[in-house]
């Protein structure tokens, strides 16, 4: 790992502020990401990715107070954030309504996909934006995931190069609507540990 600094993480924030698409490390593997609050940055990690536009994206949030402001948690979504974030687990919840959420970021059935990530970089990021952001695997729909800066093919408008990354399985993916949690994707963890 590199070290990240403080001036590249306030021009990266600048870029997400003004509509750019950022590439950055997570506790899992370097993330393509943008403000989730707006919907033309959100299209174009949509069409770097070459994903179809019926998929939505996960967001990183800064802290379970922000998660609070575009979603519902409820109770138990509340106590998975309280024993996993920061950390690979993202929870697929109630979105709130009106909240400024982009188009791609809310599934049509009204859920959105939150967590509060382990990584300091990318908690930064959502922090100092004051806002989510999108953070989808840095790759192509359907190629593996880059843990190395230099392997992310994307044409980003600004890197947060931090080496190489320990290879870690995307995050765990839970759906947890009406007091329930079913696993969409297990990854790093296994929330009913
Ligand atoms: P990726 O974008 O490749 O990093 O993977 C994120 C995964 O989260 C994808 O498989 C998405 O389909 C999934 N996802 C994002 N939002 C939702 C949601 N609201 N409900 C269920 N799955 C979601
Ligand atoms: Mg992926």
């Amino acid at each position: 790992m590199k070290r990240i600094s403080k001036e590249s993480i306030k021009e990266a924030i600048e870029a997400l502020r003004h509509g750019g698409v950022v590439v950055f490390p997570t506790e899992t593997s370097y993330g393509l990401s943008a403000d989730a609050t707006n919907a033309r940055a959100v299209a174009r990690v949509a069409r770097l990715k070459g994903r179809p536009s019926e998929k939505t994206f996960p967001l990183i949030v800064s802290s379970t107070a922000m998660a609070d402001r575009y979603a519902h948690l409820r109770c138990l979504g509340h106590r998975l954030a309280k024993k996993f974030w920061p950390g690979p687990l993202t929870l697929v919840v109630e979105a709130r309504k009106n909240v400024g959420l982009a188009r791609g970021i809310v599934a049509r059935d009204g859920t959105v996909a939150l967590r509060v990530s382990s990584n300091e970089t990318a908690r930064a990021l959502a922090r100092g934006l004051g806002r989510p952001i999108v953070s989808t695997s840095a790759n192509r729909a359907g190629e593996p995931p880059a843990y190395d800066a230099l392997d992310v093919t994307l044409k980003a408008d600004f890197i947060l190069d931090d080496g190489r990354l320990p290879r870690r399985k995307p995050s765990t993916i839970v759906h947890v609507v009406q007091g329930k949690i079913e696993v969409l994707r297990q990854g790093s963890v296994d929330p009913k540990a």
